[in-house]
């Protein structure tokens, strides 16, 4: 049987994200250039409910700009988890300060908060809360560390739009979010991202910063008050960000879907977990995910092996950051050392069909077969 590839993402690209950019780039420039890019930061406010929203290049940009304008640098250290992609340490290191890594908690992959606490030290500037695959940080105790230590917690969202804490969107708690709108990710305009905020200053900063140090209330023309970044959206990414905003609950509602589907055809595997969603949560879905119990055997490579062999995306869990050679350190993180050697990512594209699912499942219980 021949099968045409199943992607592990792909965006969903409609007619009206098409008349979107066609517009843009036939009309936005001049007078009209900001046009797309303000109405998606309003469209952008309105869906995660807070008042200051910057479009950015990307969610690097976005967590570079806002851990500069917190005052992070030299010498200073940032506490994240250590699984993780490199976006997110990224930028601490640009900025001269030290990505502090610690461990995940086993059921939701997150960074564990007693170990986030426990690693603060008097260089401690801040407490990043990546909330990895969807699934949600512990936010109610990481904002309570930061509030008893007056350390600020930042969410890195990237992969959360859709994710709801208590009530809250992912991204909306902290002391500031960033979102990634890369070409894999649930909302897309190619590359671009978002800096939110609900601290009027600290928007005020990064405003300026992302305007190469201009400030808005500067009335000499190109004055710069401080050296800042260039880290803008274009426009015509945005008027397909604004076509994507149009579509948010669909594209969401879709991750979801598929995320259950793999839920509900794997809940009877013992010894098999897939992205969590808690009481009081709702789980955006981005990465739908599985992980084996160590007991059963499954590797990481025997998944790979047997999902690229018919054709399928099989992405591996990021390693502990850790490990990689700018970073290494003695690391002690258990769980952001074994969890990644004995789980996969799974496809979940806004069009896969059923009959994709299935058979990734088909392929997925035969091999459990062969362990248990
Ligand atoms: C995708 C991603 C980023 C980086 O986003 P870019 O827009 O590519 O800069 C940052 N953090 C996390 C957790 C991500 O998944």
């Amino acid at each position: 049987m021949t099968k045409t590839r199943i992607y592990y993402t792909k965006p969903s690209i409609t007619e009206l994200e098409v008349e979107y950019a066609n517009d843009a780039a036939c009309n936005g420039w001049g007078d009209r250039c900001y046009e797309y890019i303000n109405l998606f930061e309003e469209a952008f406010k309105a869906h995660l409910d807070v008042q200051y929203a910057i479009a950015t290049s990307s969610c690097t940009g976005a967590l570079h700009m806002g851990m500069a304008a917190l005052g992070i640098g030299e010498d200073d250290e940032v506490i994240m988890a250590d699984t993780n992609w490199i976006a997110t340490a990224a930028p601490i290191v640009h900025l001269g300060a030290k990505p502090v890594f610690v461990d995940i908690l086993p059921d939701s992959w997150c960074i564990d908060p007693d170990l986030a606490e426990a690693a603060i030290t008097p260089r401690t500037k801040a407490i990043i809360a990546v909330h990895l695959y969807g699934n949600l940080c512990e936010m109610d105790r990481l904002l309570a560390i930061g509030k008893k230590y007056g350390i600020p917690i930042i969410e890195d969202a990237a992969e959360a739009i859709g994710s709801v804490y208590q009530g809250k969107r992912a991204g909306s708690m902290g002391k500031f979010g960033s979102f990634s709108f890369h070409g894999t990710k649930t909302l897309t305009t190619g590359e671009g991202g978002m800096f939110v905020t609900n601290d009027a200053d600290l928007y005020e900063t990064v405003l300026t910063l992302s305007n190469h140090g201009r400030a808005r209330g500067q009335t000499k023309q190109f004055w710069a008050d401080m050296v800042g970044f260039k880290y803008k959206m274009s426009n015509i990414q945005a008027a397909i960000g604004c076509a994507q905003m149009e579509r948010i609950d669909e594209l969401i509602n879709r991750k979801r879907e598929i995320l259950k589907y793999y839920r509900e055809n794997l809940q009877f595997l013992k010894g098999v977990s897939i992205n969590p969603e808690p009481e009081g949560t709702i789980n955006g879905a981005w990465m739908p995910t599985i992980v084996f119990d160590k007991e059963i055997g499954i590797t990481r490579e025997e998944l790979q092996t047997s999902l690229q062999s018919k054709n399928i995306d099989a992405r591996v869990f990021f390693h502990p950051l850790s490990s990689l050679p700018m970073f290494q350190t003695q690391s002690q993180n258990k769980w952001a050392q074994n969890v990644p050697e004995r789980s996969i990512n799974l496809p979940s594209y806004h069009d896969m069909l059923i009959s994709d699912q299935d058979f990734i499942l088909y392929i997925l219980k035969n091999l459990y077969k062969k362990f248990v």
